[in-house]
């Protein structure tokens, strides 16, 4: 099984996806006929909708409700606008987890999908929008909707090979967020960080975001599958953007066998874990992550061998003095690993293969890191916003703030230092903060 598969296999089998269906089946009477009461007035919401969406925004603001004649602008009209919107997110919500829920409810789902209109033709307007569903982006839900801003987060629905919660989904045990004394599974988190950015009203659709458009306001986003369709899905006038990044694996044979049995992408997350402890340990790579990571795994390991590709290291010089100088690390020059072996429930050695003679030798390890880089999720953002050189998407810093006014970043997607769950947090933190500034200073009557 791929290992996308087998994420959402854990996924589907988890309590996220068991509280999703368990939600549709408890709220399907009442949300079908507040649907079908919807529906009978939808054309005068549909207008408003439309009328506060294309105002004309040149101002040097981009207030939306500038036109006062507008019978829109009533407060009723607003709000039923406004609610009008949430009742489609909340339904599409509700149809989404529908339609990834077991198959045993496929016999409602025709009746129920005739209901409404599918929502991702019907462009929703948000004041925010959060694009990713990890510890970055379930902060910012969690601001943005304790501040009234009625957020609207797109988990993802395996997108960047992670099933919703994110990185965390594909680990065991995390030990370090502050406020778990005993440690708290990976996937056990995001469901809390989950419950919590819905506990305060925020919109979520298991849906992946497969186009924007961030070239002007309102920002136009595009689910995935509608990409070539002229009118976007979603329309937003700030965004922000908390995707991710995931650990370039080597797809070694026995590698989907030990992953997270052996196998870690993460030294600073896995190392203190008791399976490395007085053990020999490996680490793939030759630049400064992987001369971080092996130095730092020396608190734990007996010894550390570093694998180099080639004959030299690519790391600083001040990083290759430190990991060559230091006595419990030795480095394995021209030298990968091609295959990983145990005893089907911990990786025990690793194949080693030498690159100039072509020569294979095992070697007794009973963890393999790998530190051969991160590729951040920003496909999607190419050609619009500023990426750096690895293409992490570049912020003022001390800011989330992109190269484009109203959009943020926030969590590994724009940080590709730390890469923590707790780092994450904070800058969604910070992403929230800075979106609720912007929104209430180019969008006053809308805050
Ligand atoms: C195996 C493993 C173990 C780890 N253990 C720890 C640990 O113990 N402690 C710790 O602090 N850190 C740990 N980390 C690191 C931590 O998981 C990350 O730093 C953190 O998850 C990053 O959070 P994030 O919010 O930036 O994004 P992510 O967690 O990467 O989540 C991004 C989410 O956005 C979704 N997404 C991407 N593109 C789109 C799109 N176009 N539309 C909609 N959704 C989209 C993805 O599907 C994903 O669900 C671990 C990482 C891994 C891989």
């Amino acid at each position: 099984m791929s290992f996308a598969a087998s994420s959402l296999l854990r996924w589907r089998q988890s309590s996220a996806h068991n509280r999703l269906s368990a939600r549709f089946h408890a709220h399907l009477p009442t949300t079908s006929s507040s649907i079908a009461a919807f529906s009978t007035t939808a054309p005068s919401f549909f207008q408003c909708a439309a009328v506060n969406l294309n105002r004309d925004s040149s101002k040097g603001n981009f207030n939306s409700s500038s036109t006062s004649s507008n019978p829109c602008d009533n407060d009723k009209n607003k709000k039923r606008t406004g609610s009008a919107s949430a009742l489609f997110a909340s339904a599409s919500a509700i149809l989404t987890s529908a339609s990834i829920a077991s198959s045993s409810s496929s016999a409602d789902k025709p009746k129920l999908l005739s209901t409404m209109p599918p929502a991702a033709a019907t462009p929703n307007h948000s004041k925010v929008v959060i694009i990713g569903s990890g510890p970055a982006g379930h902060t910012a839900a969690v601001y943005l909707a304790r501040a009234n801003l009625n957020p609207v987060m797109f988990e993802g629905m395996m997108a960047n090979g992670f099933a919703p919660g994110g990185q965390l989904t594909t680990t065991t045990d995390v030990e370090n967020y502050p406020g778990f004394p005993e440690g708290i599974m990976g996937g056990e988190m995001m469901d809390k960080f989950r419950e919590q950015s819905v506990r305060f009203g925020t919109v979520i659709h298991t849906e992946t975001i497969g186009k924007v458009d961030l070239t002007s306001q309102p920002f136009k986003l595009w689910r995935e599958g509608e990409e070539n369709k002229e009118q976007p899905t979603d329309t937003a006038n700030s965004v922000i953007i908390a995707t991710g990044a995931s650990a370039k694996r080597m797809h070694l044979p026995g590698e989907e066998t030990y992953w997270q049995a052996g196998i870690s992408a993460c030294a600073v997350c896995d190392g203190a874990v008791p399976i490395f402890r007085n053990k020999p340990l490996a680490v793939v790579g030759g630049g400064d992550s992987a001369a971080e990571e092996a130095v730092y795994l020396t608190k734990y390991a007996s010894h550390v061998y570093v694998l180099v590709r080639r004959d030299k290291l690519r790391a600083s010089k001040v990083m290759a003095a430190r990991l060559s100088n230091h006595p419990k690390v030795t480095i394995l020059y021209n030298t990968i690993p091609v295959e990983v072996k145990g005893d089907g429930k911990l990786l025990k050695s690793i194949v080693l293969q030498d690159t100039v003679t072509k020569e294979n030798r095992t070697m007794d390890a009973n963890g393999l890191f790998y530190a051969i880089g991160h590729v951040p999720a920003t496909a999607l953002f190419k050609g619009q916003l500023d990426l750096d050189e690895d293409g992490y998407i570049k912020t003022v810093p001390g800011s989330t703030e992109t190269n484009i006014p109203g959009v943020f970043a926030a969590g590994d997607v724009q940080d590709k230092r730390y890469r923590q769950a707790v780092t994450s947090a904070g800058t969604g933190c910070m992403a929230a903060l800075d979106s609720e500034r912007w929104l209430e200073e180019h969008f006053p009557d809308q805050h």
